[in-house]
């Protein structure tokens, strides 16, 4: 099927993208790997839209450290993501986790503002960065506002940026030399969505567990979390089962999601345990 006939503009920076989308009259359409939103348009799930492409604006590129964050651009694509040397020192997990993001052509178009923006609950980065602690920039006309990533993702597909706002970037705490992150997944076929993921961060003696793809948005799992930081790993695996809320779907049932979510979170468990020895 082809894409429904709708308008098209490239924005040379973000005022001016900003400007095209109030223009939009809300038909605006951020355009920026084109990975996710070109394929809804061409199944018709999204519509005779106008698309404010953002994809040759500078300031949204590159990676760049502060004495104590990682700020991240928006356009940065998963490619890059997977061999840049700054998010490998300082946030390993986001260049672990390119490894399982769909195939090479994907990763080199798209960006990890787009992943976020788009807010799929199997998607790697949106749970990676809920495990990280890290804040996503939005800029509107009105200015720019700073969201945790614990306010960022509300259901499926939907997060707290606003009509007429761009992500911009994110911003994630430098790893301590003894932090240890880890993802990892289950799915049908290497590049496949997952069936279940698992992100484990552990931060000075503290614990921050994410999962994707066990409920409509990814979860942070604090009950575990609290299970973990005393020790006890078969409690935060019973306590899981009470912060996730899988589905049953054409690819795996509810029941086979929540037992590969305690699978998973003693694989990771162990990973950082390893690490640490
Ligand atoms: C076959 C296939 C397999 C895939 N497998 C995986 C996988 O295993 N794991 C995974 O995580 N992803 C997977 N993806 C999705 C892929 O990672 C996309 O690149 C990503 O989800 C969207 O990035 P993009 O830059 O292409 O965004 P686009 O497609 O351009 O945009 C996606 C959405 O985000 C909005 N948007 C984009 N950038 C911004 C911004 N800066 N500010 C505000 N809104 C914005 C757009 O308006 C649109 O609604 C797969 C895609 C395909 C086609």
């Amino acid at each position: 099927m082809k894409a429904s006939a709708g308008g098209y503009a490239r924005a040379s920076d973000v005022r001016q993208a900003l400007e095209m989308l109030a223009a939009s009259d809300g038909s605006g359409r951020v355009l920026a790997g084109g990975q996710s939103l070109i394929a809804a348009m061409n199944m018709r799930l999204s519509t005779g839209d106008i698309l404010v492409d953002i994809s040759r604006i500078e300031e949204l590129a590159g990676v760049r450290e502060t004495s104590d964050s990682l700020w991240i651009g928006a356009l940065t694509p998963h490619a890059e993501i997977g061999r840049n040397a700054l998010i490998r020192d300082h946030a390993p997990l986001l260049s672990q986790a390119v490894g399982f993001i769909a195939h090479a052509a994907i990763r080199n178009r798209g960006t990890i503002g787009g992943a976020l923006a788009h807010a799929d609950p199997a998607a790697e980065f949106p749970a990676g960065v809920l495990a990280l602690g890290a804040t996503l920039h939005v800029e509107g006309l009105d200015g720019p506002r700073d969201i945790p990533a614990e306010d960022f993702f509300q259901d499926i597909f939907e997060t707290a940026i606003d009509d007429g706002e761009i992500l911009t970037g994110i911003s994630i705490p430098k790893a301590a030399s003894d932090e240890r992150q880890t993802i990892t997944e289950v799915a049908r076929r290497s590049g496949d969505y997952a069936l279940a993921g698992v992100c484990l961060v552990k931060r000075s003696g503290k614990h921050r567990l994410s999962l994707f793809s066990v409920a409509p948005k990814p979860v942070l799992a604090v009950q575990a979390m609290a299970e973990l930081d005393r020790g006890d790993i078969e409690g935060a695996v019973r306590a899981l089962q009470a912060d996730i809320d899988p589905s049953s779907d054409t690819q795996a049932t509810a029941t086979y999601r929540r037992h590969l979510a305690g699978i998973l979170l003693r694989r990771a468990v162990a990973t950082i345990q390893g690490e640490s020895e």
